[in-house]
């Protein structure tokens, strides 16, 4: 199955529309040639209105912790953008948004995964993309899986989501600007120089 009726089939999605205030819009980036993958959550309804992912003040930090600018970042030649739920979700009782709707990445995400061959660096943004592809983590938390991100290997970072939520939790852990940020700008920029060269 092609990428290209891969998505397609995804932007007629309709799987769980009765649970979508905003109703379904799907909202990822991919193509063939892709190698750096970013894995987030959810659009938030920025991102639902304008159709661009990570079109807000969360992609605005995910781009400066990565040293990337906007026409790098959004170079669907070089970068994928995946998240666990392609539509947004609505809002919960605390006014934040609800998590990705549990349907989306199991019933997407193998066919999406397995057409994207040149993936070379994955980006776990946030527990829920964490808890899809981290499975031997089991049930720890967001912060000690992000703590242990030399574990992974070379071809997956575990992030923690740049949202505003997570302001605190980046002064909280000091080792994440200054250990994690210049590993991960190094190996983003060694990717995608490579791949603009090629
Ligand atoms: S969130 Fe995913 S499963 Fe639900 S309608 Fe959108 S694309 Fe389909």
């Amino acid at each position: 199955m092609s990428l290209s009726r891969t998505l397609a089939e995804v932007r007629g999605c309709r799987l769980c529309a009765e649970h979508l205030p905003l109703g379904p819009r799907p909202v990822l980036r991919a193509t063939t040639s892709a190698r750096l993958l970013i894995i987030g959550q959810a659009p938030g309804t920025k991102v639902h209105e304008t159709g661009i992912p990570w079109n807000d003040a969360s992609g605005a930090r995910l781009r400066d912790w990565l040293q990337l600018a906007p026409e790098t970042f959004y170079d669907e030649s070089r970068v994928a953008i995946v998240p666990m739920g392609f539509c947004y979700p609505g809002r919960d009782a605390k006014g934040g948004d609800k998590p990705p709707r549990p349907e989306c990445a199991p019933t997407w995400h193998p066919r999406l995964m397995e057409a994207l061959p040149d993936i070379a660096l994955t980006l776990l943004v946030g527990s829920y993309a964490q808890a899809r592809y981290l499975p031997e983590t089991g049930k720890m938390t967001m912060t000690a899986r992000v703590a242990a991100w030399r574990d992974f290997g070379p071809g997956t970072i575990p992030l923690p989501h740049p949202s505003w939520r997570n302001t605190a939790w980046l002064k909280r852990n000091p080792w994440f600007e200054s250990d994690l940020l210049p590993e991960l700008r190094a190996r983003v920029a060694a990717l995608l120089s490579s791949s603009a060269a090629a």
